[in-house]
């Protein structure tokens, strides 16, 4: 049974454009995704400009027997193949507006990252936004959201504070604590199963700079690197989010010259605080006397690119896990396995320190109030043909199976790029409640999302 909804639109004309159909021009630009390993083949792409256009779109896909697939940016495609559906890419629905007293901003669909941290910057404010600018705010928050202000302020999805979603039926409803608050739970870490969101509301903190940079030592000392900064993780303020990475990075020109080309072990952090506090705090890493040091105070837009993700679309295969326990053992296991000795094709092997409070059970959060686990591990190589997929594919495998021991039950929905079985992202007992939420509002599987709750 369809839940009944007290906000309806009006049918509008769609926009003339709305549809691209194979074989029109610009047909590959619009199936294109941000990852240029995903050869995506919808039935046809939707490009809405308003609310009411994604009205016409679901309808268009409901008469016509297609199901209806949602992009921002096409960051998180490749989990399920996109044959026999309507692609909605929400790309041109475009605009983040800041209420600096309320400290909320109103983000639509189409709205990236940077959209929303630079028009914060003003007001002196942020938001949690995750390792690349130019990622959707959307799907990124549905999904959960683990990024540089994380253990301090926890997952994205919980600083969802409404959303306006056109569900199944092609009805336009707000979905917050007060109204569809079911929907509204199963949105926050539930991903894009129950409608296409056209925007969220969204708290932001009052976060201008953050003391915050690498630590780089040659790929030999990885070993080391790894242990102490595990070590490390073991006793640290929630002020302070880290990564321990392994790198192997393209010899392009546009890499500063003493990086490029190079294969190095790097500790990532974010401290929110000053530099006397978190230079006290690195000293157990500045013991190993790392060959960089870029820590400095910088600016909410820098802490954004401090990952220095890829600044456009790219070809890549990646898969996470999240992990029980990051011992030295387990730093052995990685360093063996992802080989970043210039023979293995990954470019990017990272563990992310959780807890904090993305490890508490947040009591106002969706269905994905926390992360049981405190460790997250995520490796991504380079793979722009088949074999290079192949390649990258089988080492993630080695990978997997040398880290097998600490690998926890929980997946992430985020860094779980495959056929993942979503059971997984939830603690026990919440897909249950996920799955009867999805029947209520899309009771005919209308839409298939990445990680599709059925
Ligand atoms: C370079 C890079 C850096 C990343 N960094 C982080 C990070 O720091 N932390 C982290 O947690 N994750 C990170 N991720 C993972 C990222 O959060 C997921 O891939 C996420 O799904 C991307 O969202 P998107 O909207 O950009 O991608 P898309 O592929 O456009 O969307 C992903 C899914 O979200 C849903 N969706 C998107 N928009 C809508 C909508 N309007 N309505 C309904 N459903 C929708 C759909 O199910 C869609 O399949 C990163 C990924 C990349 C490639």
């Amino acid at each position: 049974m369809a839940l009944t909804y007290t906000e309806t639109t009006r049918r509008k004309a769609a926009s003339p454009d709305l549809l691209v159909l194979p074989g029109q021009a610009g047909w590959d630009d619009a199936r294109r995704a941000w990852n240029l390993a995903v050869d995506q083949r919808p039935a046809v792409v939707a490009f809405p400009e308003t609310a009411d256009d994604v009205v016409a779109a679901v309808d268009h896909a409901r008469t016509t027997g297609l199901r209806v697939a949602v992009q921002g940016t096409g960051h998180g495609a490749g989990s399920t193949p996109l044959d026999g559906t309507l692609l909605i890419n929400t790309a041109r629905l475009t605009g983040v507006e800041i209420d600096a007293e309320a400290r909320v901003a109103r983000v639509a669909a189409g709205a990236v990252w940077r959209d929303v941290v630079d028009a914060g910057v003003e007001h002196g404010l942020t938001a949690l936004h995750g390792s690349a600018g130019d990622v959707g705010v959307v799907g990124y928050s549905l999904g959960g959201g683990v990024g540089w202000l994380a253990r301090k302020h926890g997952l994205a999805s919980s600083s969802v504070l409404s959303a306006r979603v056109v569900t199944a039926d092609g009805d336009i409803v707000r979905a917050d604590p007060e109204t569809h608050a079911d929907l509204f739970w199963a949105l926050r870490g539930g991903g894009g199963s129950f409608g296409v969101v056209t925007e969220l509301e969204l708290a932001l903190l009052p976060v201008a700079d953050a003391y915050a940079g690498w630590l780089i030592w040659p790929i030999e000392h990885a070993s080391d690197v790894l242990c102490r900064w595990a070590e490390w993780t073991r006793d640290l303020p929630d002020e302070l989010t880290s990564i321990g990475r392994l790198l192997q990075l393209p010899p392009l020109p546009e890499l500063p010259e003493p990086l490029r080309g190079r294969q190095l072990a790097v500790v990532e952090a974010a401290y929110l605080g000053d530099v006397r506090g978190g230079r006290a705090l690195l000293g157990p890493l500045l013991e190993l006397d790392p060959e960089l040091d870029t820590f400095a105070m910088v600016s909410a837009q820098d802490l954004m690119e401090l990952h220095r993700d890829p600044p456009g679309p790219v070809p890549g295969r990646g898969e996470g896990w999240l992990l029980d326990a990051f011992d030295d053992r387990a730093a052995h296991a990685i360093v063996g396995s992802a080989a970043m000795d210039g023979t293995s094709p990954l470019l990017s092997v990272e563990v992310r320190h959780l807890e904090g409070a993305l490890g508490r059970p947040d009591p106002n959060g969706g269905v994905l109030g926390h992360l049981d686990a405190p460790y997250a591990l995520y490796a991504i190589g380079t793979a722009p043909t088949p074999e290079g997929v192949a390649a990258v594919d089988r080492q993630l495998a080695l990978l997997r199976t040398a880290t097998e021991p600490w690998l926890a039950r929980q997946r992430y929905h985020n860094f779980a790029e495959r056929d993942v079985d979503p059971v997984s992202f939830y603690v026990e007992g919440s897909y249950a409640r996920l799955a009867q939420v999805r029947e209520r509002v899309d009771p005919d599987g209308l839409f298939l999302a990445k990680h599709t709750i059925v």
